[in-house]
Parts: C-alpha cells; sequence; structure tokens
C-alpha cells in the first residue's frame, strides 16, 4: 500500500469497503487503533530526534527564564517558566461520562494549556520557542553573548537593534500566529503572520494592536503556509516558522513532557505497567500533540500511551497514518470541507515529518464533531468553570472511547488489564485569551447542540 499515490490508494480502499476510509467520508465520529504502534525500547534509538534533544531545548527556556519574568509579569509567579497547571475534574468527568453514556472514570485530569501565560494556547510551547532560539542563534553569531550572562539582556536596546534588522514569517489559522506574533513583536522582530480564512477576527486585531504585520488570505491554512513560506524565502534576513516541518517547534512541545512529570510527582500520582497514563491531544498539523506525545514516551516509555483528537471535518492525520501516504493525502482528497469550529485543528494535510515519527508511537486517534465539541464546552464550563475553545475539548471524549472499546481492542494495545487504574489527561490546549462576547456564543451553541444533537 505504501508506494501507491492518494488516488490509486482512495481507489483501492474504497473497492475495499474500508470502514475506517467510509467513517471519515461520512463524517461519522469513530475511533482508530493505530496498528503499527510497538514498545518504546525497540524503536527508541530509530528516532529521528532523541532525549538530549528534548533536555537541550528545556535548557533553552531555562536560560530565558529571567528575560520573561522581566518582561512578562504574568510568568514572575513560576519564575519565568511558561507552564499551566494541572488539575483533576471530578465533575467534569462525571458531565462528560453521562454525556456519552458512560461509567465515570476514576481519574480524569485536565492539563491547561488553555491558560499558558503569553498567548493562552499549546502554541506557547512550540511557537514561542522557535522565536527564542532563532534570537539566540542571531545574537551569539553578532557577539551578543557571553557565557554565563543574564538574558534579561534580551530587552535591551543592542538586542532590539539586532532584531529590528531581521524578519520572522508565519502562516496560520490564529493560535500559533498569536504565539509567533506577541513573542516576535516583544523581542523587536520584524513580524508577519499569514492569516487563514477561518482565522477569528479578535486575535488579527489583537496582533495588529501590538504591532504585527497581519496578512489575510481567503484560503485555508495550508495555502497561508504555503504564502508565508514564498514571501520569506524572497526576503533576506528572515525566518521562516514552518509549522508544516518544523523540529525546533516539535521540540518546544516536547519539554511538556518533562514539566508534566514533575507535576504528577508532586500530586503523587504514580505512572507505571499496571497504573497507565493515558493522554488525549487535539491534534492540527500534528507538531503540538506530536511533540508532547513524543517527549512523554521518553519519559514514561509503555507507561504511557498517546491518543490525538480531530475534528470530524479535518482528520487529516487519521488519513495519512491510516493511508501511510502521511503528507500525500488531504481530508480534501476524500471529499471532505475542513470545515470545523475547532480553531487550530481546521488543518486538511498533515505535517510533513511527524505522522512517520508517530507511527511506531502512537495508540490511536479518534474523531468529535462539532456539536461534541461545543456541548463539551459548556459541560466543562457548568461543572467546573473552566474556560476553553471547542479545539481544546476534544481530549475530553477519550476516555469514553476506551471504555466503550471491545477487550480485543483493549489488549491490542496493552490496556485490557490496566484501564480500571489508568488515569486519563485531557489536554485542554487553548482557551483563555478568546473574548466574552466569543465564549458566550460557544457556550450557546453547545446549550444548542444538547437539546438538539444530544437529545435522547
Ligand atoms: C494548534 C492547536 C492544536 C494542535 O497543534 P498542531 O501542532 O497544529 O497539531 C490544538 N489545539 C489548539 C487550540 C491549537 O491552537
Amino acid at each position: 500500500m505504501e508506494n501507491l499515490n492518494h488516488i490509486d490508494w482512495i481507489a483501492k480502499a474504497s473497492a475495499n469497503k474500508d470502514p475506517v476510509l467510509d467513517d471519515l467520508q461520512q463524517c461519522r465520529e469513530r475511533l482508530w487503533i493505530n496498528p503499527k504502534v510497538t514498545s518504546f525500547e525497540s524503536v527508541k534509538a530509530k528516532l529521528p530526534l532523541s532525549f538530549a534533544d528534548i533536555e537541550d531545548a528545556s535548557a533553552r527556556l531555562d536560560r530565558f527564564a529571567a528575560y520573561f519574568k522581566a518582561v512578562f509579569p504574568e510568568t514572575a509567579e513560576r519564575n519565568g517558566i511558561i507552564e499551566s497547571p494541572l488539575i483533576r475534574v471530578d465533575n467534569g468527568a462525571k458531565a462528560v461520562a453521562g454525556l456519552l453514556d458512560t461509567e465515570t472514570p476514576a481519574n480524569l485530569l485536565v492539563k491547561c494549556d488553555s491558560h499558558l501565560p503569553i498567548s493562552g494556547s499549546i502554541k506557547a510551547r512550540g511557537g514561542i520557542y522557535e522565536v527564542l532560539q532563532y534570537a539566540e542563534k542571531l545574537a551569539a553569531e553578532n557577539g551578543l553573548l557571553h557565557e554565563g550572562i543574564d538574558y534579561a539582556c534580551f530587552d535591551t536596546a543592542p538586542f532590539k537593534a539586532l532584531f529590528a534588522k531581521h524578519g520572522i514569517v508565519v502562516g496560520s489559522t490564529g493560535n500559533l500566529g498569536l504565539s509567533i506574533g506577541i513573542m516576535s513583536a516583544k523581542l523587536g522582530f520584524n513580524v508577519t503572520v499569514h492569516m487563514s480564512a477561518d482565522a477569528r477576527e479578535w486575535k488579527k486585531a489583537m496582533l495588529r494592536s501590538k504591532g504585527v504585520n497581519v496578512v489575510e488570505h481567503q484560503s485555508d491554512y495550508s495555502v497561508a503556509v504555503a504564502q508565508g513560506r514564498e514571501e520569506a524565502l524572497a526576503t533576506p534576513g528572515c525566518h521562516f516558522v514552518d509549522d508544516e516541518d518544523s523540529t525546533t517547534l516539535f521540540l518546544g512541545y516536547s519539554v511538556a513532557a518533562l514539566r508534566l512529570k514533575k507535576q504528577l510527582e508532586e500530586q503523587n500520582i504514580s505512572v507505571d505497567a499496571q497504573h497507565p497514563l493515558i493522554v488525549y491531544l487535539p491534534c492540527g498539523v500534528g507538531g503540538g500533540p506530536g511533540g508532547v506525545a513524543f517527549g512523554l514516551k521518553h519519559v514514561f516509555g509503555d507507561a504511557v500511551h498517546c491518543f490525538f483528537a480531530e475534528p470530524t471535518h479535518s482528520p487529516c492525520m487519521l488519513l495519512g497514518m491510516h493511508s501511510g501516504l502521511h503528507n500525500g493525502i488531504s481530508v480534501q482528497d476524500i471529499g471532505l470541507d475542513n470545515l470545523t469550529c475547532a480553531d487550530g485543528l481546521a488543518v486538511g494535510r498533515p505535517s510533513a515529518f511527524v505522522g512517520a515519527v508517530m507511527d511506531p508511537l502512537l495508540d490511536g486517534i479518534y474523531t468529535a464533531s462539532d456539536d461534541t465539541l461545543h456541548a463539551l464546552v459548556k459541560l466543562m464550563t457548568d461543572a467546573e468553570q473552566l474556560s476553553i475553545e471547542p479545539s481544546a475539548a476534544a481530549g475530553l471524549p477519550g476516555f469514553a472511547w476506551l471504555q466503550k472499546a471491545g477487550s480485543e481492542t483493549l489488549a491490542q494495545i496493552g490496556l485490557a488489564e490496566s484501564l480500571t487504574n489508568a488515569t486519563h489527561l485531557a489536554w485542554a490546549t487553548g482557551g483563555n485569551m478568546v473574548p466574552a462576547e466569543e465564549r458566550a456564543k460557544y457556550y450557546a451553541l453547545g446549550e444548542k447542540a444538547l437539546s438538539e444533537a444530544f437529545r435522547r
């Protein structure tokens, strides 16, 4: 199958009545188990990036902590480290289980990247990290750094003068643009964000208010990225943040695993073969969830199980991994519109490298409809007073998929004996910068979904 092009693969899968393809084309919610997942120890040495790369990224973020403390006061509380709370959601667990007709799990946690400082989404990990790496490299090349220097210096005139001579360009559906834009503007770069048609007005307005150059496109994410790439390549002294193919972004996300390990220890939550950690990560192009999952596998090995969650209208990673074609196939190729309420997840074609890295590491992927996402936003607001955006709710149904899966499916991923002892963790990827009016709209759509789509 691997050597087919997307047209031949679709023809063959259709002729074989492939149930996965059928569900994707019908926009039916489903769980897909990755047949290639294998033991971490057996693949570790073959992975393109290593634990040392994750530690290097972590050390870089530590070096910049003094800078963050100085210029973003909201990071002072954690000494300049950009990190989010890990919370238990007992009421939320009951509400979600009720909605999805399953038992309440014993342990449901939410990782609140919705409340990360600076840009209020998981993009504050990878996006900010890539800008810092570029800034540090420029500073070093220009003789501005020496051993032991306090990185608060990045807020001084010589640094700003240097960065003003350089540009940063990115293509985004919104949240990556916010992270890259806010960070780059603060350091003094000329920054341009190419926004896809689905990007929210308030995100564009916020960026413009910070001096970011916003270019609006009438097309989707892939086109916004392609045009950003083209502009950056044509501009000397300009760095393009390539969300479709950046190992730097990926490593920035991966540091989350080291931080999560500490938080779990602080909360006395053990993770081992008998007490697995099952993590559900909303997935767009794949860098964010892929980077986090990659880090988690290095930290917890086979005791952690990672699942991605995608909208039924944009299941690009599921399609790429299932077909084996990765970025050689798009959701539009199978007739989907790539239209969803889930900001950040409206991506039709997956990353060029993340799917291949995930092949042996990921347990599976499930999809969620916009109605489900809106309903979950309302339930979490009521049960936990937690403000998340629809995309960030995609991790919540994960435990229900596993609880409803047959014992054969669970045996396939080594969870047949241990599921009842598991800690389920839904990664809430965005939300706290959403303006109150927008939040009210999501809530109202949740009420509507509950009274219509979920009425029984
Ligand atoms: C970007 C984003 C994701 C997914 O990250 P990818 O790297 O695109 O897969 C998930 N949730 C939110 C809110 C995002 O903005």
